[in-house]
């Protein structure tokens, strides 16, 4: 069977990054969540204080990132490595979520980022879940799905995730994190978050994950078939 390009955008925590790491794993593809790619630089950043608004800082800053993600034995999963530090943990952290958006406004670190993720999708077989991964990182990618899923049910999910690591956070900054990093994401002037026109629209807020995956790996199938 010929390998696929999946590529799978979204809104923060509508369950994108579950959904094709389902996929990848049922169809033995690659699967790269390049939201981490993007906390792992603005962990980098915040820890070396760069001043964002300045250019050649920033380029400085960047070539002292080496970004990896590296097969973790143990939950069977991949993690993020930066400057070969497991950070998969740390940029989940509420104060990475709060500067990541700002970060990945930033030219430069789009250039370097999305580089490297063309790089990972040259054999193909791989699922990629972004905000502009149909867009701008594989516009030709064979199947692209676009997930949406209301306002308060991506805040709930978000809240419980991130309740489990720590009980003093609540609701309200959980739904001003997501809706300020929809905004920006959504309203930057580099690769905006939008839907590819030939994207594929799913809905997850009356869906279980399991059929989310149904649908998913459906429409993987189907284009897997046309494109062998
Ligand atoms: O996917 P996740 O919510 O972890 O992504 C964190 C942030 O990284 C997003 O809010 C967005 O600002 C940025 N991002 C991006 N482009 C991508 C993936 C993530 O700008 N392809």
């Amino acid at each position: 069977m010929k390998k696929i390009i999946i590529a799978i955008d979204g809104q923060s925590s509508c369950g994108k990054s579950t959904l094709a790491r389902q996929l990848a794993e049922e169809l033995n593809y690659i699967f790269i969540d390049s939201g981490a790619m993007y906390r792992a630089i603005t962990l980098y950043f915040l820890r070396n204080h760069i001043n964002l608004p300045h250019k050649t800082a920033v380029q400085q800053a960047l070539k002292n990132i080496s970004l990896e993600f590296v097969f973790n034995q143990h939950t069977g999963r991949s993690d993020m490595y930066l400057n070969d530090e497991n950070v998969e943990s740390l940029i989940r952290d509420m104060l990475v979520s709060e500067n990541v958006s700002e970060v990945s406004a930033i030219k430069e670190v789009r250039d370097f980022a999305v580089a490297q993720q063309r790089k990972m999708g040259e054999k193909k077989g791989i699922v990629m879940d972004g905000r502009d991964i149909g867009t701008v990182v594989f516009p030709d990618a064979e199947l692209k799905i676009f997930v949406t899923a209301d306002t308060a049910i991506r805040v709930q999910r978000r809240f419980k995730e991130l309740y489990e690591k720590n009980p003093t956070i609540t609701l309200e900054d959980v739904k001003a994190n997501l809706e300020l990093r929809d905004y920006i994401d959504t309203n930057r002037a580099i690769s905006p978050l939008q839907k590819a026109e030939d994207a594929i629209l799913l809905d997850t807020t009356n869906l279980t994950r399991g059929d989310q995956f149904k649908k998913a790996l459906r429409l993987a199938k189907e284009k897997i078939k046309q494109h062998s």
